[in-house]
């Protein structure tokens, strides 16, 4: 997969309008629907600024949350969790896309930016077309939720067409959902220039360069809870990585795949063929592969269950929580020589005080390495930021699925469309 792509730095946007894709999917308070966080909208500033600054006329686009576009995929979901047909309302399910409006986002953005962002009531319809159409160089407006376009996430090449035929050039700068080929992510590129965005960039820049020209020796740390949702990060880091540390939930299956007892520990019966093999691969390939020696466990899966420590086999009655203090230490000392570390996934149940010191240990080790260090979206960045080491990081995705499905290797169709250097 090719990732030099062309950004924003290499075309002329003056008096151009330009399609920008962003993610504003911001979290929400449940009850009064207040942004409780604007880091998404922070992070989008530098491109929308640099946009507007160099004369473009800017059309922003995002998702928020996962609205269903028709009421009748809105009454089969509902049915599906249990709810009677019956009961299900059109003011309901309209009530329900109300609550994803981007407008709080628009207001939002208006305030961090000082500038005025005009809001369309739509996506592609006479509102959006109109105030698009009368978009001068140096403003910005942000269309209403695309996911209230059936369109959108079916990439129908319409709903494409019709959001790229508002604008002359398309900017990429979500990168949380460039794995996915949605209209606004990947289709509207075959009909508009398309290049990157900041965002996008730098997560191109470091991230491709880490996977394919990495400082060494390259470290990869993988954890979290399950093996099968790693099989193909693990297979494609052991053609690239000379270490590779598993962690968390998923250790366990390879432990049992060693011949070591594991209690009640996590356990994925039928990766267990899957998790010897991987050994014996990277044994015969040379790549270091480290599992937990010793591990923190619990009787019970509870915040208050207190953690008893076993080495070697995890007795019948408990279950592994963390990795111990030994292992602690020889991930550690694999980390501390490092060139590149990639680090998805937790080491234990960071979410329980008692059992997050295997993953407090690791972002330490990380912080500490002095080597590129990328740490995967989702819960390893946030573990990494609620303990304090982000600013030591020299990178935190800001997609967990997309650098998830980097990390495998995979063909992101967001990025894949943008136009090669
Ligand atoms: P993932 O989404 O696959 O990265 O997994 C993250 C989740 O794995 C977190 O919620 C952790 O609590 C969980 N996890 C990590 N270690 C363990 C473990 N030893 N047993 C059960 N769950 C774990």
């Amino acid at each position: 997969m090719n990732y030099n792509k062309k950004t924003i730095y290499d075309v002329d946007v003056k008096g151009k309008k330009v399609l920008l894709r962003c993610d504003f999917n911001v979290p929400q308070d449940k009850k009064t629907g207040e942004i409780t966080s604007n880091k998404r909208i922070v992070a989008a500033l530098p491109t929308i600024k640099y946009l507007l600054d160099n004369g473009a006329a800017v059309i922003a686009c995002s998702h928020l949350g996962k609205p269903v576009a028709t009421f009748e995929g809105y009454v089969k979901k509902q049915v599906e969790k249990g709810k009677n047909e019956a009961d299900i309302t059109r003011e309901e399910w309209e009530k329900s896309l109300k609550k994803l409006t981007l407008a709080p986002v628009a207001k939002r953005l208006s305030e961090l930016l000082g500038k005025d962002v005009i809001f369309a009531s739509d996506t592609i319809g006479e509102d959006a077309k109109a105030k698009a159409a009368a978009l001068q160089p140096g403003q910005i407006m942000l269309l209403e939720n695309l996911r209230f376009a059936k369109g959108e996430t079916k990439n129908d090449p319409a709903f494409a067409k019709a959001l790229a035929d508002m604008a002359e050039l398309f900017v990429s700068d979500a990168f949380g959902t460039v794995h996915r080929a949605h209209a606004s992510t990947a289709g509207v590129a075959a009909y508009l220039p398309a290049y990157s965005g900041l965002l996008v960039d730098k997560e191109l820049s470091i991230m491709g360069k880490a996977l394919d020209n990495p400082v060494r020796p390259f470290v990869a740390v993988l954890g979290g809870a399950k093996v099968s949702d790693k099989i193909a990060v693990i297979n494609n880091l052991l053609e690239k990585a000379d270490t590779i540390i598993i962690g968390g939930g998923m250790a366990y299956t390879f432990k049992k795949a060693q011949g070591f007892a594991i209690g009640k520990s996590l356990l994925e019966a039928d990766r267990i063929d899957y998790a010897k093999d991987m050994i014996a691969k990277a044994e015969a390939k040379g790549v270091k592969f480290l599992l937990p020696v010793d591990n923190y466990c619990a009787a019970e899966f509870s915040a208050d269950a207190e953690p008893v420590l076993a080495e070697g086999d995890i007795p019948e009655d408990l279950m592994g929580m963390d990795i111990g203090p030994k292992t602690q230490e020889l991930f550690g000392a694999a980390v501390k020589g490092a060139g590149t570390i990639v680090w998805n996934g937790p080491m234990g149940v960071f979410e329980f005080e008692k059992f997050a010191g295997g993953t407090k240990a690791m972002a330490k080790a990380l912080a500490e390495s002095g080597a590129v260090t990328i740490v995967g979206g989702g819960d390893s960045a946030s573990a990494v930021e609620k303990l304090g080491f982000a600013d030591k990081i020299t990178h935190i995705s800001t997609g967990g699925g997309a650098s998830l499905e980097f990390l495998e290797g995979k063909e992101l169709p967001g990025v894949a469309c943008l136009l090669d250097k």
